[in-house]
């Protein structure tokens, strides 16, 4: 059994292939070079982020013969490249794991035209059109930008939850839950997500111990009372982890009291981290408005306060977080952008129909 989120990061590239060709995966960390004629830099549409939302817009955009470039960063593939089995996806009844799911995504947009590029975009300037971005050293130009890049769990940072992730660490209950049948986890945290992770958890396993570090829930009162009322969850006051035991898979964290600094040993099966997610929004926070939770906002549906700069995904969304909502999202944007560009005569107004 593959327990949880965050295994081996079975980063597999596929080779940007011409018409016809199958595509090859790459060793794991290889960078992609573009062929020749793939080398463009000037696109009407720009996707920054390769996760659900990047992909999908890349493939609805790539569909209306706007070909996109994607980049995609040097870890492409966003948070599902950390996911082992992936059950939820409409159109996979016997599971996918989400690496593979990521590959078949950029394999489909780049059959259509798109461009992927596994660079980091780490400047960009929305101050007029064409917009810039620069990304492994490149400067690219863009009508329309669509931003994808996703958010990132916040993980607790010690080692050993790094060498077990995908061995029982986990930070995502939706995508992992279903693993712990009968047994028992640790949801680390006491905020919503906390909350929200365990009473999710108690579906499947026969005991969920929230681990928090104070003596109050951070999380909203209904989550709380629920948590607190469910029968399967038990709380750990004033605690942290400050270990997850456990060889080739998790058996156990070490706990420290926050209070009196006594330590001790909680055996458990599987360990969710649930302490928030981050947005990937660095390079665009001087541009583009944040809402009070530091994901960025829109302003009429996917449309930014920059007309021509849209978002989708994770990285407007704290709420669902999930492959296919922000694939759904990325594929709104790709159809903003396209009317858009249609509307300032950057595009045939006919390829609306391509969706
Ligand atoms: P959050 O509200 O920021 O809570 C994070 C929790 O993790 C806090 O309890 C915090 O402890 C703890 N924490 C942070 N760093 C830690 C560390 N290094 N070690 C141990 N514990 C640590 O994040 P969230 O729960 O992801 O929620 C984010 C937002 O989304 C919130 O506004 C929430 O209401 C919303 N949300 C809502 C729902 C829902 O309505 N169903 C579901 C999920 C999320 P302290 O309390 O001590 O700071």
């Amino acid at each position: 059994m593959d327990q949880g989120t965050g295994g081996t990061r079975g980063i597999t590239p596929l080779q940007i292939m011409s018409d016809g060709e199958q595509p090859v995966a790459a060793p794991v960390g290889t960078p992609v070079p573009a062929p020749a004629d793939e080398q463009r830099t000037d696109a009407r549409v720009v996707i920054v982020g390769s996760g659900p939302a990047g992909l999908t817009a890349a493939i609805y955009a790539a569909r209306a013969n706007l070909e996109p470039i994607v980049l995609g960063g040097y870890e492409a593939g966003g948070q599902l490249m950390i996911t082992s089995e992936v059950e939820n996806f409409p159109g996979f009844p016997e599971g996918i794991q989400g690496p593979e799911l990521m590959d078949r995504m950029r394999a489909q947009a780049t059959r259509f035209g798109a461009l992927v590029l596994d660079v980091d975009v780490e400047r960009v300037d929305f101050s007029r059109r064409p917009f810039r971005l620069w990304a492994g050293g490149v400067e690219y130009t863009a009508q329309t930008v669509i931003v994808a890049s996703g958010a990132s769990a916040i993980w607790l940072e010690l080692e050993s939850e790094t060498r077990l992730r995908g061995r029982g660490v986990s930070a995502c209950a939706t995508c992992d839950g279903f693993f712990f049948r009968d047994r028992k986890v640790v949801v680390v945290g006491g905020g919503d997500s906390a909350l929200e992770e365990a009473l999710f958890l108690t579906k499947y396993a026969r005991e969920v111990v929230v681990v928090h570090r104070r003596d109050q829930f951070r999380g909203s009162r209904i989550m709380q009372e629920r948590a607190l009322s469910n029968p399967r969850i038990r709380v750990a006051w004033n605690s942290q982890v400050v270990e997850v035991l456990g060889d080739q898979q998790v058996s156990g964290v070490r706990l420290r009291d926050t209070v009196t600094g006594e330590e001790r040993v909680e055996p458990t099966d599987g360990v969710f981290v649930a302490i928030g997610h981050r947005p990937n929004t660095g390079v665009f926070r001087d541009w583009l408005d944040t809402d009070p939770k530091g994901y960025l906002s829109v302003h009429e549906e996917t449309a930014t306060r920059i007309e021509g700069v849209f978002v989708a995904g994770d990285v407007r969304d704290h709420r669902y977080r999930q492959a296919i909502t922000a694939a759904g999202d990325g594929c709104r944007a790709a159809i903003d952008a396209e009317h858009w560009l249609a509307e300032h005569g950057l595009a045939e107004p006919a390829t609306a129909s391509a969706w």
